[in-house]
């Protein structure tokens, strides 16, 4: 097994961390923000992953460069609107 590797992305203007991870059984390179990951850790198993939980294709990175999907995005933006409807609503129900 390979020896335990940190990777640390900071934001470059602020300094601030934006995500650290330790990898051990993969094989990590960072390429203008693209990362490629090998090996046969959970991390790698994900890098590989070229669809979203809800079995869309990725098509976006988001500002911490994981891969996004706008599809997704939108459902949880609808999702978010409706709680928020049903707040409003129930808002003066309760007096
Ligand atoms: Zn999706």
């Amino acid at each position: 097994m390979a020896d335990p590797i940190t990777v640390t992305v900071s934001d470059p203007t602020t300094g601030e961390e934006l995500e650290s991870r330790t990898f051990t059984d993969d094989y990590t390179i960072i390429c203008a923000g693209n990362r490629y990951v090998t090996g046969i850790g959970p991390t790698a198993i994900n890098a590989r992953k070229t669809r979203c939980i809800r079995n869309h294709e990725f098509d976006g990175v988001g500002k911490n460069g994981n891969r996004t999907c706008s599809r997704c995005h939108e459902i949880k933006r609808q999702e978010r609107r409706a709680r928020a409807a049903v707040k409003q609503e129930g808002a003066g129900t309760d007096v």
